[in-house]
């Protein structure tokens, strides 16, 4: 045998991969509260459009940009057809933006706590990262951003795991003066921060991106369709570096019948928005110390039972949310907002493992 050199790159050997939610056995019945899925499932169109477009024709290729899509979102947004790129996935973006905007070199930046994948996508294009610690509050402070500027930025809004909201007119201030490329991922902001959105400030700053999903308010975390909205250059920079064909046809069909459907959307997000209050509230009776949270989660701890405890107790009740053990984050546990009866029974699992 002749001696294998070590084929890894150096910087994947040494990576830390992302770790998703635990993706139980559906048999097993476990109430899944761990990844922030929507618990009212897609529109009704969505599954009558997809059932449709089940035919011979998918022996071709996808439309390679999403066209249809594209012109969609730009409609229902109000935003031209050249500032909105889709892909599979939000999570495809934050690759993609590491892979057309970082030269060699340069560094990024990110809140500690936010979304871990950042961090893992820096780590796989070996690009340096700065965490901006957030507070004891866990407030992001765009001021901090400022500090020592760096060529490209990541702020999620609402913030993951913390469920914190940033302001537009805080997000504006700081483009204002931000030299770098400034990523404002909104993915969790129509659970009741859609007022504070930066997508009416792209046409105002050529260094601002916009990612969305389709995987939360929408419903369709399975179909793995994100999009962005940004100034042209930033979007055709972009669409050069994609995959060829990034999104599979069934996919593009799903995003465009979930956005004919907004209607819906918007009242499963309502309803999910209102039971995050009643759960808080409700927890906040019992003693829970809760950060305010705009997302479709709230994350938690308890003075009398740590974190991983009440994460462990919980999962022998069958219900799984989730735990992460990086430190801050560690104290405390995120829970997804399900419907109304799976919180009920979530409630009254904690106040028994309280008791
Ligand atoms: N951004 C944030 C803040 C998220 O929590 C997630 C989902 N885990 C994503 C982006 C990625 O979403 P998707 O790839 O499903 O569009």
């Amino acid at each position: 045998m002749p001696a294998f050199k070590e084929f890894t790159k150096e910087n994947v050997a040494r990576l830390d991969p992302y770790v998703p939610g635990f993706q139980p056995d559906p048999n097993d019945h476990v109430l899944k509260l761990n990844a922030n899925e929507n618990a009212y499932g897609p529109s009704p169109r969505v599954l009558e459009a997809l059932r449709s477009h089940i035919n011979g024709d998918l022996r071709l290729y996808p439309n390679s940009k999403a066209i249809d899509l594209r012109l969609k979102v730009a409609e229902v947004y109000g935003v031209k057809k050249d500032q909105v790129i889709c892909a599979n996935g939000s999570d495809e973006i934050i690759s993609m933006i590491f892979r057309t905007f970082v030269p060699d070199g340069e560094v990024v930046q990110f809140t500690y706590p936010t979304y871990t994948y950042y961090k893992t996508q820096a780590d796989i294009y070996d690009v340096p990262y700065r965490y901006l610690e957030t507070g004891d509050d866990f407030l992001v402070d765009m001021d901090a951003y400022l500090e020592n500027p760096t060529h490209l930025s990541f702020v999620s809004n609402p913030n993951s795991p913390t469920g914190t909201l940033l302001s537009a007119a805080s997000i504006e201030d700081c483009l204002k003066k931000y030299p770098g490329l400034l990523v404002v991922d909104e993915a969790y902001i129509d659970f009741g921060g859609a007022k504070e959105s930066a997508i009416p400030l792209i046409d105002k700053y050529p260094n601002l991106l916009v990612l969305r999903t389709f995987s939360k308010s929408f419903a369709l975390c399975g179909m793995r369709v994100g999009y962005a909205f940004g100034q042209s250059h930033l979007i055709a920079a972009l669409d050069k570096t994609k995959d060829s064909y990034n999104i599979a046809h069934l996919n593009q069909i799903a995003a465009i019948a979930a956005l004919d459907d907004y209607e819906y959307m918007l009242s499963s997000a309502r309803k999910i928005a209102e039971d995050r209050e009643w759960f808080a509230s409700e927890l906040a009776k019992i003693g829970f110390t809760l950060l305010p949270s705009l997302g479709n989660y709230v994350f938690v701890k308890h003075p009398k039972m740590e974190a991983e405890t009440i994460y462990q107790n919980l999962l022998e009740r069958r219900i799984l949310v989730r735990f992460f053990s990086q430190r801050r984050v560690s104290e405390y546990i995120r829970i997804s907002i399900g419907t109304h009866d799976e919180m009920e029974r979530v409630l009254a699992a904690i106040k028994e493992l309280l008791a």
